[in-house]
């Protein structure tokens, strides 16, 4: 253990990165490492990165660039700075990234996180260290828990990550290259993870993997288990009320999973499942594996259920070949579906994925066109879905101040997020508010009546 020194982790892109990047300064915590909110006086950088938008890796090199000149003011003063780079970007560039930027001091892949403290000390002694294999021992069981002190300052709600890496190679998509196959912890891990963080105070769970449906973790029983299965053992952990997963894939939507949505009380009635185009011609192109009936069927029989759940979903909009007339069965779809919300983008090639090579590359002008009708679309789906919750009373998880005095801050079970004056204490709490306002991207509300104990959900 050495003295106190400072970390930023600068996390872009998914939850799994946010959960990364906790397990990060969680392992750098008995290094003497503590973290900060700013770059500025920070001793050590980490940039854990995304390759999935547009043009991840310039964004990142522009980001280092930043970070350099804060290592060369602390240089000036006498002060040593590393830099790291984490992430996908990180296993996508490898090398490359310390030939291009030399400030960087440390390139580590997404498998290797557990090796922190000594990939920096190599850095610290020898210069830039690489280090994007992919090892043959699991980083989970090397990843330090974090302290309950860190816990609850991380808030009553938790990522927890189950499953890692993907095996379906959508031809849009970087992660089977960038995070590998798939591995699932074993149950007793996960659940370990969970009581120590309902312990701490957490009381909602997400329960996170590139594929999460996916998983198929090993029991205590010898046997694998579906996540229906798992999500059935940590609801019965002491003290968590919430469960959600996150994201899945259509696939794997197996009979048990959308059994849970109906029997399972602490599981959320909202669901994240990406289709990414409404249009069979698309859908095959990019290797999804399901067509549009079958992922209509799928939704059919989660709402029979659970028929209040709150869908999302992912779209790509402008993916090679994609036809005004394809871009209309997605525009369709939305309308089809009436999805809570969504995630859009345009189709942007990354460099080794088949969909890179592909002929008919589609124009930016029309991406965007489409994009912004898309966006349209799912804006007003998710506006009607949000009026519907006017006048009712939903359960609201409490979890932070808001921005005004006096305000404080909640989930819905649909996820949505719900603003109400009352007292700070009820952070933490599950309590039962009245929606009065809609506005576009939350709700406002009222106590309903005085706080529910655990278990009120809607
Ligand atoms: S299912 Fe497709 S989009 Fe999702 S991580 Fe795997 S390859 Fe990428």
């Amino acid at each position: 253990m050495t003295g106190s020194r400072k970390l930023y982790v600068k996390s872009f892109g998914c939850q799994m990165n946010v959960y990364d990047s906790q397990r990060m300064a969680d392992t750098l915590a008995p290094e003497g490492y503590v973290e900060s909110a700013a770059p500025d006086d920070a001793d050590l950088i980490i940039l854990n990165t995304c390759h999935i938008r547009e043009k991840a890796a310039e964004k990142v090199y522009s980001e280092i660039g930043r970070m350099r000149r804060l290592k060369e003011a602390a240089a000036a003063e006498g002060r040593d700075v590393l830099i790291a780079v984490a992430g996908c970007v990180a296993q996508a560039e490898g090398a490359e990234i310390v030939r291009r930027a030399p400030a960087v001091d440390l390139v580590v892949g997404s498998q290797n996180y557990h090796r922190l403290p000594d990939l920096l000390a190599r850095a610290e002694r020898a210069g830039a260290v690489v280090d994007t294999e992919f090892p043959v021992d699991d980083k989970f069981e090397h990843l330090a828990p974090p302290s309950a002190a860190a816990t609850r300052a991380r808030g009553v709600s938790a990522f927890v990550t189950v499953q890692e890496g993907c095996d379906k190679f959508c031809t849009f998509c970087v992660v089977p290259y960038t995070r590998g196959a798939e591995v699932s912890r074993p149950v007793e891990k996960v659940l370990a993870e969970v009581e120590r963080l309902a312990a701490a105070g957490v009381r909602e769970v997400t329960l996170i993997g590139q594929n999460v449906n996916a998983y198929h973790g090993r029991g205590p029983d010898g046997r694998l288990w579906s996540l229906a299965r798992l999500l059935e053992r940590v609801a019965q952990v002491r003290g968590i009320e919430r469960l959600r997963y996150t994201t899945s894939h259509p696939l794997d939507m197996a009979d048990d999973l959308i059994a849970a949505h109906r029997d399972l009380r602490a599981l959320m009635p909202q669901l994240h499942l990406p289709i990414q185009s409404g249009s069979d011609r698309i859908l095959a192109a990019m290797n999804r594996r399901h067509t549009r009936a079958e992922y209509v069927a799928i939704v059919e029989r989660l709402l029979r259920a659970r028929p209040d759940l709150a869908l999302t979903s992912d779209f790509i909009v402008g993916f090679p070949g994609e036809t005004e007339r394809d871009f209309a069965e997605t525009l369709s779809l939305v309308d089809a579906i009436g999805f809570s919300g969504a995630f859009s983008f345009k189709y942007s090639p990354r460099p080794g994925t088949p969909g890179a090579d592909m002929a008919e590359q589609i124009d930016e002008a029309v991406k965007a066109d489409r994009l912004r009708r898309l966006q349209a679309a799912i804006d007003r789906n998710q506006a009607h879905f949000n009026r519907r919750c006017l006048g009712r009373t939903v359960s609201v998880l409490f979890e932070r101040r808001g921005r005004h005095s006096g305000q404080i801050v909640g989930r819905s079970p649909y996820l949505q997020p719900v603003q109400i004056e009352a007292p700070a204490s009820l952070i933490g709490e599950i309590a039962p508010v009245t929606i009065t306002e809609i506005a576009s991207n939350s709700l406002f509300g009222a106590l309903a009546r005085q706080p529910a104990l655990a278990g009120a959900e809607a």
